[in-house]
């Protein structure tokens, strides 16, 4: 009885936080405007760009996104082209602890692949080798995969762990990225994903080797079908 009543008044409190978030951003937005994160301009509230910079944002041609495809994967998705102004959004998300910017990448992608991602029975973010995430205190594909599994109504596990560092590829030339060691995957929680599509989300794919790597680690566990999903895709 106690349990269930205090399962009734949680669910209760949810929408009166929301509400109470939703008046402090806009009390915080009415004292401290926001500034485009790419030029300084006045910003929208969404990915915190102004209208100009978020016109720049370039979606993937319908050719090109169809040809994208990734070994390994059954889908691959992706909403914008890794360059200026998107990589000033990811790299507020990765290194300005910007995490609002990880529910508006969230709603973005529903907006956009809203049917396609839907089809996911389970989200599982891309894993941070534990000493990364000791440095960076987060994991930022967990930023994007909290409120994308929240906004599409599915469970989020972090069911794969990362057994090797490996570098960022972001930045580095395709010689260096080629030559970075094969990051390799374990999955921790294999019942979890079991016959199951999976949508595997990670913040930028740049040569797709690390999104193969843990979609057939998510495929050896036993998953249906892996979904993989990114905002930002370096191409060229
Ligand atoms: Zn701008």
């Amino acid at each position: 009885m106690a349990v269930r009543l205090g399962r009734t008044l949680r669910k209760c409190a949810r929408p009166l936080r929301k509400c109470a978030r939703r008046s402090a951003a806009l009390a915080l937005d009415l004292i401290l405007p926001r500034v485009c994160l790419a030029c300084s301009a006045p910003a929208q509230r969404e990915l915190s760009l102004c209208l100009d910079c978020r016109r720049l944002l370039e979606p993937p041609r319908h050719a090109l996104a169809a040809g994208d495809r990734l070994e390994g994967c059954d889908a691959f998705f992706w909403l914008w082209a890794y360059r200026p102004p998107l990589d000033q959004v990811i790299l507020g998300l990765k290194h300005r602890r910007l995490e609002y910017l990880g529910r508006h990448i969230a709603a973005e992608a529903v907006n956009a692949l809203g049917m396609e991602l839907g089809r996911a029975e389970l989200i599982v973010p891309m894993p941070m080798h534990w000493r990364r995430r000791l440095v960076r205190g987060r994991n930022h594909a967990e930023s994007i995969a909290r409120p994308l599994a929240a906004k599409l109504g599915r469970p989020r596990r972090a069911a794969l762990r990362r057994r090797t560092l490996g570098r960022p590829q972001v930045g580095r030339s395709r010689r260096q990225r080629l030559a970075n060691p094969t990051v390799m995957f374990h999955c921790s929680r294999p019942a979890q994903v079991r016959d199951r599509v999976v949508l595997l989300v990670d913040d930028v794919v740049t040569t797709g080797a690390t999104a193969t790597r843990a979609a057939r680690c998510l495929r050896a566990a036993g998953a249906a079908e892996v979904i993989v999903f990114t905002p930002a895709r370096t191409l060229g």
